[in-house]
């Protein structure tokens, strides 16, 4: 018999989501740090950038390391950016929204089963390699393969074991089916990126997406099935908009206040947005999908039916 989620198992295990989710934030930033030079995320050890003073025992810990340290190195007084502190901070958060996500669809006290269990580790894990893919491509506007192939296979490899733990409908009940559903998220992703490049370079005369964009689609649609990928690809551009608008607003400010526009007023990549939509759909999935994700693809399946 499995046990049934109560009030309790809730507190604990979203502490538990948010230390390891902190924890993960922490290598995340060693990814983002190292990757993109094609150095290697385990060897050596986290030292400062400065002094090569390698951090030692508790200085490790995530969020308290920071704190113990006061934002310093203890060695040479180097700042330690608040940055690294919050990724840790959004990391935890995001894995226990993950399990609100989850735990919103299955009614709150349901059993503590494999179903759970499966799509909280595709989720967390997925969380994982956007965040990762993201900051690396605001930094240093490029997301390597290093990020997304990995991605993709692990989507892959998760969907076809436990081909229950994607979201309604994108569930299956086969090994075979799972496998195929993230084949197709991984085609979808991939063309409608590979589209609308070949449109932005007819239209605009240059490049609107990277490729670092088509492998990131291609791990998005690996872990969430060909339905969302799709739908996430659509909502990208909102998150886009929301961002530009944000933008505006503070340099309407800035001239207001007699300053001038900056530098760092430069376009943002698109890789974020995407994984900002995708995010929303993992987490929001229960809701977009009942409201009206269904009724759109039905829409869309009837034009099919129609030109066929
Ligand atoms: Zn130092």
């Amino acid at each position: 018999m499995t046990p049934n989620f109560t009030t309790a198992t809730h507190v604990l295990i979203g502490l538990g989501l948010f230390w390891l989710g902190a924890v993960v934030g922490s290598f995340a930033n060693v990814c983002v740090y190292r990757l993109p030079w094609g150095k290697s995320v385990i060897w050596p050890a986290s030292h400062c950038p400065k002094c090569l003073t390698a951090l030692k025992g508790r200085d490790n810990l995530p969020i308290f390391g920071w704190l113990l340290l006061r934002a310093e190195c203890r060695n040479c007084g180097l700042h330690i950016a608040a940055r690294y502190v919050l990724m840790e901070v959004v990391m935890g958060l995001l894995f226990v929204g993950v399990h609100l996500a989850i735990s919103a669809d299955l009614g709150w006290y349901f059993p503590l089963d494999r179903i759970y269990g499966g799509r909280l580790l595709m989720g967390t894990m997925l969380v994982s390699f956007l965040v990762v893919a993201t900051m690396m491509d605001y930094d240093w506007m490029i997301i390597t393969d290093s990020v997304t192939v990995p991605g993709m296979l692990m989507g892959l490899t998760l969907g076809t074991i436990m081909p229950y733990a994607r979201s309604v409908p994108m569930r299956s009940t086969s090994h075979m089916t799972g496998l195929w559903v993230g084949l197709a998220g991984i085609l979808a992703g991939f063309g409608l990126i590979l589209f609308f490049r070949v449109i932005g370079r007819i239209l605009f005369r240059r490049e609107a997406m990277g490729l670092g964009d088509a492998t990131l689609m291609g791990v998005i649609g690996a872990f969430l099935g060909w339905k969302a990928a799709i739908l996430t690809f659509f909502i990208a551009p909102f998150f886009g908009l929301a961002h530009a608008l944000w933008k505006l607003g503070q340099m309407i400010v800035r001239r207001l206040t007699g300053g001038r526009n900056r530098q760092a007023d430069h376009e943002m990549p698109f890789g974020p947005y995407l994984s900002m939509a995708a995010i929303f759909c993992l987490l929001g999935w229960p809701w977009i999908w009942k409201n009206w994700a269904i009724d759109l693809f039905d829409s869309i399946s009837m034009i099919f039916k129609e030109m066929t």
